[in-house]
């Protein structure tokens, strides 16, 4: 604890002065977080750190497993970060973003590890079919840490499914105002895998590169081909 507040001293009286003006004018104007990014709360994935975002520039929303609970299966912290990240502050990208050497990965892959801990069991619940991937459609044959690393990259696709429960960010992928990716933090060599919804993988972010996405607003099919761009199509179509 001692470390802890020594910190908060040295940010009190080395970090916040050449930093002040910025919190003065996020204070006056509220914020603008750029991005949601929904992750793990593994002590060793810091999505600011990662990024390199300052104060202002990402809204962070952290549980067990990066998870995603699919809308109204459960009515809590996650999916009211997620509203309120949509709609009162606009974000137009939201992430998830899973880790290697995940202890929650861990879990599901050795529910004897969650005897102790209920809460736990039942959160995991929500990657139930990440684990079920892996088990059902993969080698046999993968070692116990391929596997958990696996079922770390299927779990962020299953909470990425989950995100497009959620009605604002259905509404806001169907105006092509949001666009949903997915990463993966690789603890050991710090890099960031990214991944492609179109080719359905994860891979390296490279620089230079365009960046690949898991959903883009742009390509959800909608049932009746018109885009809400102005009131005119509507009427066109007699709907
Ligand atoms: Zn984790």
């Amino acid at each position: 604890m001692d470390d802890l507040l020594k910190g908060i001293s040295n940010f009190r009286e080395a970090v916040f002065p050449d930093n002040s003006a910025l919190y003065q004018k996020l204070a006056r104007e509220g914020q603008k977080p750029q991005a949601l990014i929904i992750s793990c709360a593994d002590s060793r994935v810091m999505p600011e750190t990662i990024t390199q975002s300052g104060p202002g520039e990402l809204f962070v929303c952290r549980n067990a497993g990066n998870i995603v609970p699919p809308f109204q299966t459960m009515n809590g912290g996650v999916s009211s970060a997620i509203e309120y990240a949509v709609i009162a502050l606009g974000v137009r990208d939201i992430i998830v973003c899973g880790h290697s050497d995940c202890g929650a990965m861990k879990g599901l892959c050795h529910p004897e590890l969650l005897a102790p801990m209920p809460n736990v069991a039942a959160w995991l619940k929500h990657s139930h079919a990440a684990h079920s991937i892996v088990c059902e459609a993969y080698p046999p044959t993968l070692e116990d840490k391929e596997k958990i690393r696996a079922v770390a990259m299927e779990n962020v696709v299953v909470q990425l499914d989950h995100l497009r429960t959620h009605p604002s960010v259905a509404a806001k992928l169907a105006k092509g105002e949001v666009t949903l990716h997915g990463w993966f933090f690789d603890i050991e060599t710090g890099s960031v895998l990214i991944y492609d919804g179109a080719a359905s993988r994860f891979t390296e972010l490279e620089d230079g590169q365009p960046l690949a996405v898991a959903v883009s607003g742009r390509d959800v099919p909608q049932v009746i081909p018109f885009r809400r761009k102005n009131g005119a199509e509507r009427a066109a179509l007699n709907v």
